[in-house]
């Protein structure tokens, strides 16, 4: 028995916060977890759940316009509409963000059972910590052996004039409470690309501003050029190489300058330019733990602090910022000092999608990477009209692209662009973190007819020995 209230009080109900605290329980410790909000963190309550639901909800008007190739018509004898206007049906929002919300009761409903049923104790309310060994909340103070921080991050804004007081964050998206008619959204990371198809999905006059050559910095170039290529072709209005110079309420609506020099009018703006730790008043100055110049709290490979009670996972130590390298890293910190079992999470190959309209899957490095490290590779690369496009008419292109190393033939990228992209490149994901060659990927039979068979059957490098 110690000292301590708790053996583990952590910080954050997040994915990472949850899954370490659940861990550290059942290997016998005593856990506390504070939470400011409901259970389940960015992932489950503003990121990457309700952002699924409504790109579910904003593909079904390009699977309308597709099912008029394959026959199907508005036969509904009160509409005036041609036949050719099936796709014009009406879409109820609020019925959607309602739904949508239900949907977010019942996880953090079962995020709330997940820790119960554990045994580990909920506080509610806001953390802050005061001495290696003590946390404050609500004006009591709870000590612990070993303090966790899973605080996640949150919308960072770039100091433009009239930007906060008029931008919403993919925070307030979600919960828009009706269909914007005209949305701008502010850069072309992850989550603006996403935001960016879900609104045009649903219908409103989209702009994507961002200040590069093109979207998704850090993807694979080819992935790049198909996906502003197919997000244009969709109706996205591409506005690259500017940022925002100011913005200003104009009634109802909002007057962007760009730094070009255009005025747009607008009816949300929203900024998705990148995310910041929040370590704002979390007490890290009392406790003296170190953070790097982003903010972030800097750990080592077990995800200790320069403090020795104290450790971070998760966004709020911006490694590699998604929600299973959070949930693995709490894993592995539960069973490395609560459960005799030491080890590590491994961030290598890990695999990424972005829910855009088409979506992308990605693992491994790029093209470019290959070449900003000097590697000797070959590059194997297809672009085709999937099946289904042929008979909708739709010319959107489906990317692939493998980089394979010339000497040992291991695979060391592969990248789509396409229908079903993200679900495939986790199979991909697979052979990649096992290690598997070309010669691995030619021997495998594919499966026809399926997009996903096109990886096994790339024969001639595009270029590379
Ligand atoms: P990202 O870092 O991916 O993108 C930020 C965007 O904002 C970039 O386009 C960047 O431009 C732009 N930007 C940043 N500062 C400025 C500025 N001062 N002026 C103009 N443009 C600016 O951030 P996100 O907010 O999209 O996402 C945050 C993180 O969340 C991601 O990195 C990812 O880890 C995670 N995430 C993952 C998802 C998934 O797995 N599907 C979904 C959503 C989020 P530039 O490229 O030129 O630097």
């Amino acid at each position: 028995m110690t000292d301590f209230d708790f053996d583990l009080i952590t910080i954050g109900a997040g994915s990472g916060g949850v899954r370490a605290s659940r861990i550290a329980a059942s290997h016998g410790a005593k856990v506390a977890v504070i939470e400011e909000d409901r259970p389940g963190g960015t992932c489950v309550l503003r990121g990457c759940v309700p952002k699924k639901l409504l790109v579910y909800g904003a593909a079904f008007s390009a699977d309308l316009e597709d099912a008029i190739g394959f026959g199907w018509e508005d036969v509904d004898p009160n509409s005036d509409r041609s036949p050719d206007q099936v796709h014009d049906w009406a879409h109820d929002w609020g019925k959607l963000i309602a739904t949508k919300n239900t949907e977010l009761d019942r996880l953090a409903g079962i995020y709330t059972s997940l820790l119960d049923n554990a045994g580990v104790t909920l506080i509610e309310g806001r953390g802050r910590i005061t001495g290696p060994n003590t946390v404050a909340v609500n004006g009591k103070t709870y000590s612990a052996e070993k303090i966790l921080i899973a605080v996640g991050g949150w919308p960072s804004l770039p100091d433009i004039p009239g930007l906060k007081d008029n931008a919403i964050t993919s925070n307030e998206a979600l919960n828009l409470s009706h269909r914007p008619d005209q949305v701008l959204v502010f850069g072309s990371g992850y989550i603006a690309v996403e935001f960016a198809g879900i609104f045009n999905g649903f219908g409103a006059e989209t702009h994507l501003v961002y200040r590069a050559d093109l979207p998704l910095r850090g993807f694979d170039q080819d992935i790049r050029d198909g996906f502003a290529e197919a997000a244009s072709a969709r109706g996205i209005n591409l506005h690259k190489g500017v940022t925002i110079a100011s913005v200003e309420a104009a009634g109802d609506q909002k007057k962007v300058k760009l730094s070009n020099g255009e005025v747009m009018l607008v009816d949300v703006v929203m900024a998705a330019t990148g995310r910041a730790p929040m370590t704002d008043d979390l007490g890290l100055d009392m406790a003296g733990v170190k953070t790097n110049e982003k903010g972030a709290i800097v750990v080592d490979a077990d995800s200790r602090t320069n403090v020795p009670s104290i450790y971070a996972i998760g966004d709020v130590t911006d490694r590699i910022n998604l929600t299973p390298v959070a949930i693995a890293g709490g894993h592995a910190f539960a069973d490395t000092f609560f459960g005799q079992h030491p080890r590590r999470p491994d961030h290598s190959n890990v695999a990424s999608a972005v829910f855009s309209m088409p979506p992308i899957g990605s693992v491994g490095i790029t093209e470019d990477d290959a070449k900003a490290k000097n590697l000797d590779v070959k590059i194997f690369a297809t672009s085709f009209r999937a099946m289904k496009n042929t008979i909708s008419g739709r010319q959107e292109k489906t990317v692939m692209k493998l980089i394979v190393d010339a000497e040992s033939d291991v695979v060391l990228g592969a990248h789509m662009l396409g229908p079903d992209a993200p679900e495939i490149i986790q199979g991909i994901a697979i052979a990649i973190k096992a290690g598997a060659t070309k010669a691995d990927f030619d021997a495998t039979i594919g499966i026809h007819p399926t997009a996903a068979e096109e990886f096994v059957t790339m024969r001639t490098p595009k270029s590379g020995r």
